[in-house]
């Protein structure tokens, strides 16, 4: 049995493309207006349109989160425009992989400060938000959903850092769970493996040859596929908590 999201609005981070892009399209199919968040507003703009001509509402809210303003002015101006939050999908994110020695520290920089700060800026400004909706009409709860990883389960030689940003936003979910949950606040962990977008393209090139090597002969998850499941962790009835779910390839060891 599942609730549909009518009458619910949803925030998704990192809307402009991959696993985010997919995410704002399937909840605007079960009925939720959404709050599209990233940095590269055109892309924004594409997908509210196609969310629209789909009957759905959508609304662009170009913004960094890394930037603790802005995380909180687009969590501010969603509750102005749309009304409420009842759904914050925490799915901003950035894999710089390559072994520590030598490394640029500017990626662990930006690993940390999107991974972790950005995360936690959201999940910060939202909260009041998601707490009053979970008092509320139509479903008596809300939904915080951070997107995490496989490596956010396994540490491995060349993804230390990235691995230590997703390992600590399990325990920063955890940690909220069991804070707000007797509210009514559900605190979800969504851990996807290999997935085809835009994220392993942000690597130097040595790093990104070694990617595609360790991946080559598996089939790759599209990111419909860990939409749906995060589609599955918010329609779930009001006393039903999904609270973390770990998806790989079938291929992936
Ligand atoms: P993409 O690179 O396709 O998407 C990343 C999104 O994050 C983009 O929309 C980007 O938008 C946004 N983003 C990056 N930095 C910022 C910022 N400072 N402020 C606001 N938005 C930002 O990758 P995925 O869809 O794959 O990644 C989504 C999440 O899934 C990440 O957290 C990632 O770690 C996780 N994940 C992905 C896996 C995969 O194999 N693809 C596997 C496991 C986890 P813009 O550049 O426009 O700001």
């Amino acid at each position: 049995m599942s609730d549909r999201l009518d009458g619910t609005v949803a925030l998704v981070t990192g809307a402009s493309s991959g696993i985010g892009e997919a995410t704002a399209v399937a909840l605007a199919d079960q009925g939720a207006a959404v709050a599209l968040v990233a940095r590269r507003a055109e892309r924004l703009e594409e997908l509210a349109g196609k969310i629209r001509d789909d009957g759905g509402t959508a609304l662009v809210l170009a913004g960094d989160v890394t930037v603790e303003r802005q995380a909180r002015e687009v969590v501010e101006r969603t509750v102005t425009e749309l009304g409420r939050l009842d759904t914050l999908i925490n799915n901003a994110g950035v894999m710089l992989l390559g072994p520590v020695v030598g490394a640029p520290v500017e990626e662990w920089q930006r690993m940390v400060e999107v991974n972790v700060l950005g995360l936690l800026y959201c999940a910060h400004a939202a909260l009041p938000h998601l707490l009053s909706a979970a008092d509320d009409d139509p479903r008596h709860v809300a939904d915080l959903v951070n997107i995490s990883s496989v490596a956010g389960r396994v540490a491995r030689s060349g993804s230390a850092v990235y691995n230590a940003t997703k390992h600590g936003v399990g325990a920063f979910s955890e940690g909220l769970r069991q804070e707000v949950t007797g509210r009514h606040v559900r605190v979800s962990l969504v851990e996807p493996g290999a997935t085809d977008t835009e994220l392993s393209g942000h690597n130097r090139p040595e790093v990104l040859e070694g990617i595609k090597k360790r991946f080559s002969g598996v089939e790759r998850m599209r990111a419909e596929d860990i939409a749906d499941a995060i589609g599955y962790v918010v329609t779930r009835p009001r006393h039903v908590a999904v609270n973390e779910m770990l998806i790989r390839p079938t291929e992936q060891t």
